[in-house]
């Protein structure tokens, strides 16, 4: 995206608004603003009838039922709901927790807080060189106690495709529930109620607003689910509170757009400007790299690239305001520590320090990649070389 010259490559952090999803959303702040819970008069009912078009669209896309889709503020609430819902439910007769060694902190943080509060045993599976996990490895992990097995459908640092299906099936032999992260997957392939028993979406991944996101639990294990917490008893009580209805509009927009054919066009557009952006990063240098898997199994917009030698903070600080992109690096009590997605795929910390994420998006021009790429290099040549 370019506005008054700013290069937006940050598009798994976020996305930008579509048009299209902003025009929805004004109509739906201007005629559905009502709460969708007052059933006793006609401005209830119109915004009840706007959200459960939104919802119904929602469902649709991953072939549900409307009532298997509880809307949240995002994928953060929705993986704790479905983590921390079957963990702590007292009548659970399992209580192990398998993750992938490369999740996002909403899920391994509510993992580990299931392990902290709930009596479960959290279990790690690590992954490769390309972050997939060996699917051989975790047959044998399953067992009659897993209770749960949460690992993300699409990596949000290294784009890696996990193939979720796969593991849906190797849960079922076991009877353990699969919960996927998926809130990169829209963009990537059609997801499906085929693929996990418990899936979480958020709209600002995928050229929706900020501060909606979805649940899909499939029904018949929604009585396994707990409430994080209590109120009104909107969404079977699942979770409480007034529902967002413009902000559902805006998530339904996005999603509708993204089932269209044109969503099918744009993955090979931004795949091709991916390819041309990391061919002419990595040809900086001999030592620069990619990070991650191959092109079939991986995010068509996501580029993690190694500057080997280099400090990808101060890379990304010379490269302000004009480029935005990001190091998968977290602050903890001030100091930087590099991301542990990076380090689980085997990067040195050294190397982890050094790269960045680019994230291309359905408003990145092949221009714009040309931009950045001459904006990278001048800042190479800037920066110091360690
Ligand atoms: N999971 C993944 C894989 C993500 O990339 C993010 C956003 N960084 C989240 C969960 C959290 O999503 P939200 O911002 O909607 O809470």
């Amino acid at each position: 995206m370019k506005n008054n010259s700013l290069i937006y490559l940050d598009c798994q952090a976020t996305t930008p608004l579509d048009p299209r999803v902003l025009t929805a959303m004004e109509s739906a702040y201007q005629l559905h603003w009502g709460n969708a819970g007052s059933r006793e008069h006609f401005v209830g009912w119109e915004a009840n009838k706007a959200l459960e078009k939104s919802l119904q669209c929602v469902a649709n896309s991953i072939g549900a039922d409307r009532d298997e889709i509880i809307i949240t503020s995002g994928a953060t609430e929705a993986n704790n709901l479905a983590i921390l819902g079957l963990a702590s439910n007292p009548s659970k007769s399992r209580n192990k927790i398998i993750i992938s060694s490369i999740e996002h902190p909403s899920v391994y943080e509510a993992a580990r807080a299931a392990a902290r509060t709930c009596g479960c045993e959290l279990v790690i599976i690590p992954v490769n060189n390309q972050g997939v996990i060996s699917y051989d490895d975790f047959e044998k992990m399953l067992d009659e106690q897993t209770l749960l097995v949460s690992i993300s459908a699409v990596n949000n640092e290294i784009g890696t495709i996990q193939d979720i299906h796969k593991i849906k099936l190797l849960c079922e032999k076991f009877g353990a529930i699969f919960h996927s992260d998926s809130v990169h997957a829209p963009l990537c392939f059609s997801l499906s109620t085929d693929d996990a028993d418990i899936l979480s979406l958020s709209s600002h991944k995928i050229y929706g607003p900020k501060g909606v996101g979805a649940l899909y639990i499939r029904r018949d294990i929604q009585n396994l689910i707990r409430p994080l917490f209590y109120g009104g008893g909107q969404q079977f009580g699942l979770r409480p509170g007034t529902v967002p209805v413009p902000l559902c509009v805006g998530f339904a927009k996005s999603i509708e757009i993204l089932s269209s054919e044109e969503a099918k066009t744009e993955r090979l557009r931004i795949a091709e400007l991916r390819d041309l952006f990391v061919r002419k990063t990595i040809s900086f240098d001999e030592q620069f790299f990619a990070n991650g898997s191959l092109d079939s199994i991986k995010h068509p917009g996501n580029a993690n690239i190694c500057f080997a030698g280099y400090d990808a903070q101060e890379l990304l600080s010379i490269i302000q305001p004009t480029l935005s992109a990001s190091s998968g690096s977290a602050c903890h009590s001030g100091i930087m520590e590099p991301s542990h997605v990076l380090k689980e795929i085997g990067l040195s910390d050294e190397h982890a320090n050094a790269s960045i994420r680019f994230g291309i998006g359905r408003f990145t021009t092949e221009n714009n990649i040309f931009e950045a790429c001459d904006i990278l290099e001048a800042a190479l040549h800037k920066a110091k070389r360690r």
